[in-house]
């Protein structure tokens, strides 16, 4: 049963244990927390507990249309027989451009510099104030890299996930070029030796198997989350909460130090979505709050 709390008890911690285990998932393997554990619940056993089985100066518009309720449609027409269908919410309000959500996902996953899943984006508004958008692949559930994949090596696992079968890559670049977001990348090099995922997450070519002469992309750490039972490692490390994981199926989400109802989060804080106009209908959503437009596409943006 979902649980709101204050804000106050999500900073100081005493209902840390808790708000994890708000999530209501079930694991989908792995061991149960030790009970002499609970009362010393580390970071690892909170997400058993709840069970999860470069600055960029661009021109441009932010192209952000306004949340209406599309969340909750997105959770209607998900398939029922799955028991988490994934998202991310992104709280602009709080970034202030550290990037340690960067940082910490080139190392979990032994990416070279020249080789990013999250770009922070630094933006400036009318007025001249910068603000940061961190942009990872948005998850698109009418992703255009899909459609031009002449291999389909880029597909929607069951839980909305957009991944890249690495095996079957045969490094056309189409979907480079489709994606509005610039959210792929191309192995030129050898890359390094991949940091593989600890047991049991499994070790396929869907998940960080980089290969020269494929294409790579965020996987929204849907390797570890129902294995090793963490946080996406943007979500885990970021030190001003920004980055949800959203769970449309059960309508929740957390940072690591709150949990939110999903739904009613993105209602209140009008939450918008990028590039909507394109049609792609991200699974990622933005909370504006540092001068960001709400509408038009330059509105707001020098
Ligand atoms: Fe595909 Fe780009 Fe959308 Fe990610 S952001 S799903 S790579 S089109």
């Amino acid at each position: 049963m979902f649980a709101m709390f204050s804000r106050k008890q999500a900073a100081d911690g005493s209902r840390k244990s808790d708000h994890r285990a708000d999530l209501g998932l079930t694991p989908l393997q792995g061991p149960a927390i030790d009970a002499a554990e609970q009362g010393n619940l580390t970071r690892r056993n909170l997400l058993l507990s709840l069970g999860v089985a470069g600055v960029a100066s661009t021109g441009g518009a932010l192209g952000l249309i306004a949340y209406r309720d599309d969340a909750q449609a997105m959770a209607a027409i998900t398939d029922p027989a799955q028991e988490h269908q994934w998202c991310r919410v992104v709280d602009l309000r709080k970034c202030t451009g550290e990037r340690k959500c960067v940082s910490s996902c080139q190392t979990r996953h032994g990416l070279p510099p020249n080789q990013t899943w999250m770009r922070v984006l630094s933006w400036e508004d009318s007025v001249g104030k910068e603000f940061f958008m961190p942009v990872p692949c948005q998850m698109c559930e009418n992703a255009p890299c899909l459609d031009v994949c002449p291999v389909s090596a880029t597909f929607h696992n069951s839980q909305g996930i957009v991944l890249v079968d690495q095996d079957a890559c045969i490094g056309s670049r189409a979907c480079m070029a489709a994606c509005p977001y610039e959210a792929r990348y191309f192995n030129w090099d050898k890359p390094a030796p991949t940091n593989r995922m600890p047991e049991p997450s499994p070790n396929t070519p869907e998940f960080p198997a980089n290969q020269i002469g494929t294409v790579g992309k965020c996987v929204l750490c849907a390797d570890r989350m129902p294995f090793t039972k963490e946080l996406p490692s943007c979500v885990d490390a970021c030190p001003n909460g920004v980055h949800y994981i959203g769970d449309l199926v059960t309508d929740v989400a957390v940072n690591g130090r709150s949990t939110e109802k999903l739904s009613t989060f993105l209602h209140e804080n009008n939450a918008v979505r990028f590039k909507e106009e394109l049609g792609t209908s991200p699974r990622t959503f933005y909370i504006l709050g540092n001068g960001q437009p709400l509408g038009g596409p330059s509105e707001g943006v020098k």
